[in-house]
Formats: C-alpha cells, structure tokens, sequence
C-alpha cells in the first residue's frame, strides 16, 4: 500500500527533529530471553542494562518515521527500515 506523503507544519517538524530519535537496533533472542526472566524478577534496571549493551545500535533516524505518519498523540506501529526492528510508538500531539 502505497502511503500518501503527508503535510507537516514545518514548526512541529522542528520541533519533532530537535529530540535526537535513533533506532537501537535488533535484540539478540537470548538476550532477549534474559531480559524478559529479569523483567518477570521485577529487576528493571538490570533489564535495563541487559537491553542496552546486547543490541547492537542501528543509528537510523527515527524522525524519519515519526513525521511520516500522523502527529495525532495515537499509537503506531513501526518497522525499522534499514534493520527491520519492529515495535509501537505513541506519535506527538501537537494542538
Ligand atoms: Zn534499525
């Protein structure tokens, strides 16, 4: 399905683009794995720190992302493009 290039108000793209977004690229599955055990421990931090040395950073701009769907404060899913990360995120609401 082709998407449909949408308008952003140039102001909000400033202000989407002044936070630095960047993927962080794939979870390994076994860190993954110890990851979710940790979280099912209660241990966040560790979880945590788990989460942030295991991937491996992917560096794509996420803004890119953001702003090529509706700033509407809702839910989207997201698939990375340069390393086919998927996940949600909930979009700015600008009034
Ligand atoms: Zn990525």
């Amino acid at each position: 399905m082709a998407k449909k290039k949408l308008k952003v108000d140039p102001e909000h793209e400033a202000q989407v683009r002044a936070v630095g977004h960047t993927c962080r690229g794939p979870l390994p599955d076994e860190d993954r794995a110890e990851v979710n055990n940790l979280l099912a421990a209660g241990d966040t931090v560790e979880a945590q720190k788990v989460d942030k040395a295991g991937r491996a950073g992917c560096g794509y701009d996420f803004n890119e992302t953001i702003l090529s769907n509706p700033l509407d404060g809702e839910e989207h899913d997201y698939e990375c493009p340069r390393c086919g990360v998927t996940g949600v995120y909930r979009a700015p609401l600008f009034e």
